[in-house]
């Protein structure tokens, strides 16, 4: 009998080869992963044109980052890690962003990088695009991993899918050298190398007395309050959540992409009292949502008077991190809820009525009172007259994908359009950064095969413009509405150099079109001025199911500074006097 290196050699000589490049697709195919969304060149050019080949799909962008935020969004949306392939070095670290971004977001992702030879990197020699990307990713994600055997790519990619996936998601960098592609390797040890990943995510389910200790919390509530995060969304639990909320009659919040959990409209949502209910809550039930800044730390003037928490998350060192928890409960959100929901039962009772009714009180006099402001047109549009002509059309269209990001266009976006499905709005996320406009679009449009409406303001969409380009190449039905107030917050201040020399420093050109932009690749511009004719345009552009911009012409003059963080604006002492 030959021994294992005999055996190894022979097999070599008499059977096929594969290589890296082969292998790397085979472990994505084997784990269902069918799309890649990134950009070609070396060293991974010819792994994307085998992708194709092999029937997977290639989304080519024009900058990494936008290709990495459309994985990201992609791996929210079905809790399967997305992919993103960049190129080595700048490509990498144009992608590092958007794998920072899905790792503090909690979204799974997966960036795959080429990379330098290790021997000339380490050495500092000079090679072409040098760079220690396993280094540079460490700190940015949630799990960074480099192959340099072509028999270990199996490994590789198995261990990237689960570190993205489990526990609470996160950004993963799988570092593939230019010298790893080509490596040849025996077909047979090839495919027995590749690892179908068995139950990336497992469930993870509570303790009973942690069950319990929250039950009896939430119970002995006067002023209960739920708090839906964008983990509860990506839980993908919307049956058994919403029958937590409506079993136990409990007011709820979302946050900006929990909407749509419930819809908007349910009775039961406190969104238009929401200072109130935060303010005046005794109990609060966070699940799949942390006290971070958009919550002000769970402290501090928004929280009032004295309140206890609930917090659901999968993440146990989550909880006390920004104030004390009384009632933790680790574990998935699914076993979760469902576990709590199997202790609500006729004895539970409902929450009292003075709290139902002081919060439907404010409600009504919130929403008359934002009624009125809807209903005014103004010539030119402001935020709240475009944003009741899109929310109006979008009603009819629950189906529909909603990208939000700006400063003004998101702080009034976020709380006129209704979301009425789960998992349909797309915003600035965990660190209210911009930039994430087309690279979410694309990405939703690509995953779900539906429209998207990206609601833009100019600023914001300026940092992804270009990749109308990839949206009219792969003719995506994505329709950008871009709030054109002709600058950063605003397009009239002033411009403070002595000289007049330049401009002001928040300001765009005057009257741009960018509805122009998109006619220049085969897409189709729309400029408008009221309402009105934003109705109209919304309506054609979605029933054309083409790409589609619509340039918003909004008054120069409506915005506010750092919309509604003026807060987080540090100002110069000389200017508050
Ligand atoms: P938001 O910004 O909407 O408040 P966050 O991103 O702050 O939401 O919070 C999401 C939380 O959800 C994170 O703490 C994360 O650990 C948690 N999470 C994500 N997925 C799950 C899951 N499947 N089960 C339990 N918790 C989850």
């Amino acid at each position: 009998m030959k021994n294992d290196v005999q055996s190894e050699a022979f097999n070599a000589e008499s059977t096929e080869l594969t290589d890296g490049f082969h292998l790397v697709i085979d472990a994505l195919k084997a784990n269902d992963i069918d799309t890649i969304f990134g950009l070609v060149g070396i060293p991974v050019t010819d792994l994307a044109r085998l992708a194709q080949a092999q029937g997977m799909r290639f989304i080519g962008f024009r900058h990494e980052q936008h290709a990495g935020h459309a994985a990201a969004i992609a791996g929210y949306m079905t809790q399967k890690p997305g992919v993103c392939l960049t190129v080595s070095a700048p490509g990498f670290l144009n992608g590092l962003t958007a794998l920072a971004n899905a790792t503090t977001n909690c979204f799974p992702m997966i960036l795959i990088s080429g990379s330098s030879e290790r021997e000339i990197v380490d050495l500092q020699q000079g090679d072409y695009e040098e760079m220690d990307q396993l280094s540079a990713a460490r700190p940015y994600a949630k799990a960074a991993f480099r192959v340099l055997k072509a028999e270990d790519i199996g490994v590789g990619v198995a261990r990237a899918i689960r570190a993205a996936v489990s526990g609470r998601p996160g950004g993963v960098y799988l570092d593939l050298p230019a010298q790893l592609l080509s490596q040849a390797l025996d077909a047979e040890r090839g495919r027995k190398s590749i690892i179908k990943v068995v139950d990336p995510a497992p469930r993870q389910i509570p303790a009973p007395d942690a069950v319990k200790r929250a039950l009896d919390l939430l119970k002995s509530a006067k002023k209960p309050l739920i708090l839906l995060g964008k983990g509860a969304a990506y839980a993908q639990a919307d049956a058994d959540i919403r029958a937590l909320v409506e079993k136990s009659g409990v007011p709820y919040l979302p946050m900006s992409m929990a909407k749509g959990l419930l819809p908007d409209t349910h009775e039961q949502s406190a969104s238009a009292a929401r200072s109130f209910v935060l303010a005046e809550a005794d109990v609060v039930l966070l699940i799949g949502a942390r006290l971070n800044w958009l919550l002000s730390h769970g402290k501090g003037k928004t929280w009032g008077g004295p309140k206890q928490f609930i917090q659901v998350d999968i993440a146990p060192t989550e909880i006390d991190s920004n104030v004390a928890i009384a009632a933790p409960v680790i574990g998935d959100i699914g076993s979760c809820v469902a576990a709590m929901l199997a202790g609500i039962d006729k004895n539970f009772g409902k929450p009292p009525a003075e709290w139902i009714n002081a919060i439907n009180e404010r409600k009504q006099k919130n929403i008359s009172k934002m009624a009125i402001t809807l209903a005014k047109d103004t010539s030119p549009m402001n935020f709240h007259c475009a944003l009741r002509a899109i929310r109006d059309v979008l009603k009819a269209r629950p189906d529909i994908n909603v990208v939000n990001e700006g400063a003004n266009t998101l702080d009034y976006g976020r709380s006129i359009i209704d979301m009425y499905q789960p998992r349909k709005r797309f915003d600035c996320g965990t660190w209210g950064i911009m930039g994430i406009g087309m690279g979410f679009a694309i990405g939703a449009a690509v995953t779900s095969g539906l429209p998207v409406v990206a609601i833009e303001g100019d600023s914001a969409f300026g940092f992804s413009g270009m990749e109308l380009e990839t949206i009219c190449r792969y003719n995506l039905p994505v329709v950008s509405i871009i709030f054109n107030n002709n600058g950063v917050y605003k397009g009239c201040d002033p411009n403070l150099n002595p000289n007049k020399q330049d401009v002001a420093v928040t300001a765009f050109v005057k009257g741009a079109r960018y509805d122009k932009m998109i006619e220049a690749f085969g897409g189709i511009g729309y400029n408008v001025n009221s309402p009105d004719e934003l109705t109209k345009a919304l309506t054609e552009a979605l029933a054309s199911g083409k790409p589609a911009l619509i340039n918003a012409v909004i008054d120069e003059d409506a915005g506010t500074e750092s919309g509604r963080l003026t807060n987080l604006n540090p100002q110069s002492a000389a200017k508050k006097k």
